[in-house]
């Protein structure tokens, strides 16, 4: 047996010119989804309208990719049946036993009539399921007002029909805006802003600053697991390991201590800045908030940010950590970032860190150390693994 869902989608809707774009984006981001996680499926879209079929067997893994997917509204399992009004009817009493199943009772119906030749118009055809299922479904009442389910009937080419739909994640299809290079730490913010770059449409690549043994084997794994999970939702990320150790060292042992955790974030932007230009992508994202910690003022954001000239997103930046970690926890990334691990940037950070560069002098700082050809090699050694 085949299950069947309705799709719907919302920004794409506004898009005018290009629409159909978008709607191939959705499309192959959907096909590869569903292929890598080796489910059979098929799919139809009608303009406005997106359908699709896998086996009934897969569809918990199915729904799950549904909910995952940046550019989807929402979905709905749906009966499809012929054009006939008892066969509609019959599914719609399918349709609200499920829900009375859950100890729902108070239920409206709507429907909607693109095909006109049908036997009843929309209006009655909603009388006629909430009439049906009064008498099917005892304890049932209708509701208008504040529903507890909703059945709605779809008579297009063929009879659907379906209860309320699943929410999905809204925002537009992966790839459709672009590559950003995302700045993956161990922490709770990163894979947050990747979340939402991801969400704005935006494939990822990720790149994490590796300084071992100062930072542990597990340290690794965590940034492993966050890009795995942050794969659930772009469908594929690459994720580079950048062995930072002796960068860190000659900066611990030749800077000035309360530089060394802006010279080793803009030393980290350099490298970003040759990774974006390698892996072609059109911006670094990052997870920084204004104000969050010392390195998070504007002044060295404006330091940092110099050493790059691709647009540095920071979707975070206004946000507060309150919600942010409320983030983290409905994507399900709190509990691997809280997991404990040591993060090079603590480990050789400052007492009593600059708060307020000075562009031009600590980029003559930063030149002083001749950190290049350090950055260079720990490029050259990065380690790229792809995960789906
Ligand atoms: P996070 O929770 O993402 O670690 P944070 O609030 O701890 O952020 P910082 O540690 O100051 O802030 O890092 C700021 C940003 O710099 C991070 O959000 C991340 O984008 C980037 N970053 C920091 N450390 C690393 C690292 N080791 N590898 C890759 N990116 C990093
Ligand atoms: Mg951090």
């Amino acid at each position: 047996m085949d299950a069947f869902y309705l799709i719907k989608v919302g920004e794409i809707l506004l898009k005018l010119g290009n629409r159909k774009e978008f709607e191939d984006r959705l499309r192959s981001q959907l096909h590869s989804r569903l292929e890598r996680a080796g489910i059979g499926h098929k799919i139809d879209m009608t303009p406005g309208r997106y359908f699709l079929t896998v086996p009934a067997e897969r569809s918990a893994e199915a729904e799950r990719i549904l909910s995952r997917m940046p550019g989807i509204n929402g979905y709905a399992r749906a009966i499809k049946t012929e054009k006939r009004l008892a066969a509609v009817l019959e599914a719609a009493v399918e349709v609200a036993r499920a829900r009375v199943a859950q100890g729902k009772t108070r239920f409206k119906a709507e429907s909607r009539r693109s095909d006109k030749s049908f036997e009843l118009g929309s209006f009655e055809l909603s009388a006629k399921i909430g009439e049906v299922v009064l008498a099917a479904c005892p304890g049932t009442k209708v509701d208008l007002h504040s529903p507890e389910f909703t059945i709605n009937a779809e008579i297009r080419e063929r009879a659907y029909v379906f209860g309320d739909p699943e929410p999905g994640l809204r925002g537009l299809p992966v790839g459709s805006g672009g590559k950003g290079l995302l700045l993956l730490s161990g922490g709770i913010d990163s894979p947050v802003a990747g979340y939402m770059m991801a969400r704005r449409g935006m494939a990822l690549e990720a790149c994490y600053f590796h300084a071992y043994p100062y930072t542990s084997q597990e340290a690794q794994d965590k940034v492993i697991s966050l890009a795995r999970l942050l794969s659930s939702y772009t469908g594929h990320i690459v994720l580079w390991t950048v062995p930072f150790t002796e960068a860190q060292l000659k900066i611990k042992k030749d800077s000035r201590m309360d530089l060394t955790t802006l010279m080793m974030r803009s030393g980290m932007m350099r490298v970003a800045q040759l990774l974006s230009e390698r892996i072609g992508a059109n911006c670094i994202v990052t997870g920084e908030s204004l104000g969050q910690v010392a390195s998070q003022t504007a002044e060295n954001m404006r330091l940092t940010a110099s050493f790059t000239d691709f647009p540095v997103l920071r979707p975070l930046v206004g946000m507060d950590k309150e919600d942010t970690v409320a983030i983290a926890k409905r994507i399900g990334s709190f509990d691997i970032s809280i997991l404990p691990y040591e993060d090079c940037c603590v480990l050789f950070s400052p007492k009593h860190p600059m708060l307020k560069a000075k562009l031009g002098r600590e980029r003559a700082a930063y030149e002083a150390l001749g950190l290049e050809p350090l950055l260079l090699e720990a490029l050259d050694k990065a380690e790229r693994l792809e995960l789906s």
